[in-house]
């Protein structure tokens, strides 16, 4: 099947995409049921990538699927894009392409500031009603008050009135009610706030909580991306050197398929802690995803961020781990590790892929060591 059959098929109709299991009584004009429909493209889309991962002879893991399911439905039109241009240059779709595309993502930076935008949004809305509300609380707070000297007046000025045979007492009452329905307004409203300060609360947190990865709670991929556009503008303007590092676990499959995938959690959890143990002010480490880990190290030539990384690379190299669930050893588990400095280009991104090809490099040289480019 030609590929360009492939990435240019129509997107999914999103009312199709949610359509419920059970009959609504819209009638389709072909007769066709919703539901029946988005359940043909799925299989359509799964045979598709299948055939496409038996075309490339890759390997069905997880990773691959997902970016080729996103690519194939359209659903990241950068990835499709990609894709295509692949296709037509005739250079091959291999894991080592897809590795590169999965770790430089070209759609990922429009879908997170997307989200950044839409939450930045969100505050911005929560706090305007906050600010609203306080501001009707205070006006309805002064009225209310202005209203209870009114009444009094009118309490005292009602008795000589009454003397006077002149009846103000329904119009008290009824000046009473008001006061009193402005007071049931008035706790409403500081209800409401409350709800409004918890909400914007939980927006933080859920603001913080997205930028950690929730295996090893380094920092991921979403905060590395946020933090080296600002340190490579501000290494640009300082004129101070700032280096960049992949760092991927070396034959993880294995060790996953030896060991179960949790005990390869684990494995992820106790390498993040040996990397997270050079995390200071001068070197930010985090989760880029899967077994792989991106660093960003202030103010280090390339030589200095070698041995700092290599020093790391050193000490796990010569742990033996142990399967505490089962007994048995995980024996030696290694990282290889891509370095490049990021000023040297203008382009912030090409640095990435100087650090993806200094990784590569450290693959093919044999792993357990790092590379510097
Ligand atoms: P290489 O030395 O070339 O990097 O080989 P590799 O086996 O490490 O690389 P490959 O890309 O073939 O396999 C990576 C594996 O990592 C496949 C995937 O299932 C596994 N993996 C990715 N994320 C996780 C995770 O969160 N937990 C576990 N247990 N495994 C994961
Ligand atoms: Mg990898
Ligand atoms: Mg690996």
């Amino acid at each position: 099947m030609p590929y360009s059959s492939l990435v240019r098929r129509k997107p999914r109709d999103k009312a199709q995409a949610i359509s419920p299991a059970v009959p609504t009584g819209n009638t389709q004009s072909d007769g066709e049921h919703p539901s029946t429909r988005a359940r043909e493209e799925r299989r359509e889309l799964m045979q598709q990538v299948s055939v496409f991962i038996e075309r490339h002879d890759l390997n069905a893991t997880g990773g691959n699927l997902a970016v080729i399911c996103e690519a194939l439905s359209g659903s990241n039109s950068k990835l499709a894009e990609a894709f295509a241009a692949r296709e037509i240059s005739k250079e091959p779709i291999d894991q080592r392409w897809l590795d590169t595309l999965t770790r430089l993502d070209p759609g990922n930076n429009d879908r997170m500031s997307e989200l950044e935008k839409l939450m930045d949004r969100l505050e911005y809305s929560m706090m305007r009603f906050a600010q609203t509300a306080k501001s009707a609380q205070d006006e309805t707070s002064d009225g209310r008050e202005a209203m209870g000297a009114q009444i009094e007046a009118m309490n005292t000025a009602g008795n000589e009135m009454a003397s006077e045979s002149i009846d103000v007492s329904q119009f008290i009452e009824l000046s009473r009610a008001m006061m009193e329905r402005i007071e049931q307004v008035e706790n409403a409203m500081e209800r409401s706030q409350a709800e409004t300060d918890k909400l914007r609360s939980s927006l933080a947190e859920a603001r913080t909580e997205a930028d950690v990865d929730h295996l090893t709670r380094l920092p991921n991929r979403r905060a590395f991306e946020r933090r080296f556009k600002s340190a490579a503008s501000e290494a640009r303007a300082k004129g101070e050197q700032l280096c960049v590092a992949f760092c991927d676990v070396d034959h993880f499959k294995k060790i996953n398929d030896t060991h179960g995938h949790e005990a390869g959690d684990r494995i992820l959890v106790a390498i993040a802690s040996t990397l997270n143990e050079i995390a200071s002010d001068q070197c930010f480490v985090s989760r880029h995803g899967g077994e792989e880990f991106v660093l960003l190290l202030y103010g280090h030539d390339k030589d200095a961020a070698w041995r700092k990384l290599d020093g790391v690379r050193r000490v796990m190299s010569h742990r033996q781990l142990m399967n505490r669930e089962t007994g048995r050893p995980f024996g030696k588990v290694t990282f290889s590790g891509g370095i490049a400095e990021v000023t040297e280009d203008i382009d912030t991104r090409s640095a990435l892929s100087r650090a993806d090809e200094a990784l590569y490099q450290a693959k093919a040289a044999g792993r357990n060591q790092i590379i510097a480019l």
